[in-house]
Order: C-alpha cells, then sequence, then structure tokens
C-alpha cells in the first residue's frame, strides 16, 4: 500500500485532534473528485513497517482522539488488507 500523507495534528477530519492517513488508489472514479492524483495506488510513499510504527507513536499523546483513515479509497480490496 501506498499513502499521500499522514497529519500529525488534524482537526478537520473527525472528533478532536486526530492523526489522519490518507491513503492511496482509488476506482470510484467520483465526478468533481479533488484529488485524482490519488487514484494511483502507487501515488506518494510506500506503507511500511516504519509507517505503522510512526503512526503508533503519533497516537500516543493524550491529545488525540484517533486515527482517521482517508484517501484514495480506504476500502479498496488491497487497502484493506493493510489497514486491517
Ligand atoms: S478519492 Fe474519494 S472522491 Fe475521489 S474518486 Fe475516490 S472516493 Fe471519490
Amino acid at each position: 500500500m501506498y499513502y499521500g500523507n499522514i497529519k500529525k495534528t488534524d482537526i478537520a477530519d473527525g472528533d478532536g485532534v486526530r492523526v489522519s492517513l490518507f491513503v492511496s488508489g482509488c476506482r470510484n472514479c467520483c465526478k468533481g473528485c479533488f484529488q485524482p492524483e490519488t487514484w494511483d495506488f502507487k501515488y506518494g510513499t510506500e506503507f511500511t513497517q516504519e509507517t505503522e510504527k510512526q503512526i503508533i507513536e503519533l497516537l500516543k499523546p493524550s491529545y488525540i482522539s484517533g486515527l482517521t483513515v482517508l484517501g484514495g479509497e480506504p476500502f479498496e480490496e488491497e487497502n484493506q488488507r493493510v489497514l486491517a
């Protein structure tokens, strides 16, 4: 799996202060999509075990309410496997 961005402190994509992961890859082709560059499953950076560790560390502070997963499309089968 690849991802386009990790926001370390995001207040726009869920309740409270969150860590947000923007995964790559989407086949929905929604009309008016504002980020078609993320349809490419190889867009951005490869998600590795180091990335996973980084996210776990980012989630530790008490002011972080949770993890938000965005895309691209997190529910694409290729992305589900890694995210699960
Ligand atoms: S990235 Fe989101 S808005 Fe764009 S085509 Fe995929 S599901 Fe639709």
